[in-house]
Order: C-alpha cells, then structure tokens, then sequence
C-alpha cells in the first residue's frame, strides 16, 4: 500500500517525495513522465479516487474545455 497524505487542495501526495499520486499512477499507465502542460482528470471527481480506471491524462486547455462543458450537460464519460 502507498503511503499518503491529502495536500491542502484535498489530492493524495506520496509522503517521502510529496508527488501527486494521480500524476504518478497516470505516468505508470502511459509509460512515461507527464509533459507540464497535460493534466490527469478524475473521471469520478474524486480527487482521492487514483485506480487507472478513474485517470484521463489531457491538455490543459481540453481539461478547461471539458469542465466548462461538464458545468452545461452530462459528460457521457
Ligand atoms: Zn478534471
């Protein structure tokens, strides 16, 4: 099990090195670090939900997108 604490923006961050646990697990699944400008959306929004299933890494300004769509109708994903 990894070893946690929730950061004052309520994400789970590693306790030894303080990384994003979503950005960790996301880089897992993608095989390679994260570009600065791609984000890891919680499908569920649940910010302390990191299963694969649960992470979608995208641009920055398609996750904008993607939230100011969402705020307007349901999101099929
Ligand atoms: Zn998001």
């Amino acid at each position: 099990m990894v070893s946690w604490f929730k950061d004052k923006n309520g994400y789970p961050r590693f306790k030894d090195s303080g990384k994003l646990v979503h950005r960790w697990k996301a880089e897992k699944k993608i095989g390679r670090p994260l570009k600065s400008w791609e984000v890891v959306h919680h499908r569920n929004e649940k910010k302390t939900d990191y299963s694969d299933k649960n992470l979608a890494v995208m641009s920055r300004s398609f996750h904008a997108k993607l939230h100011a769509n969402k705020r307007n109708r349901k999101w099929s994903w």
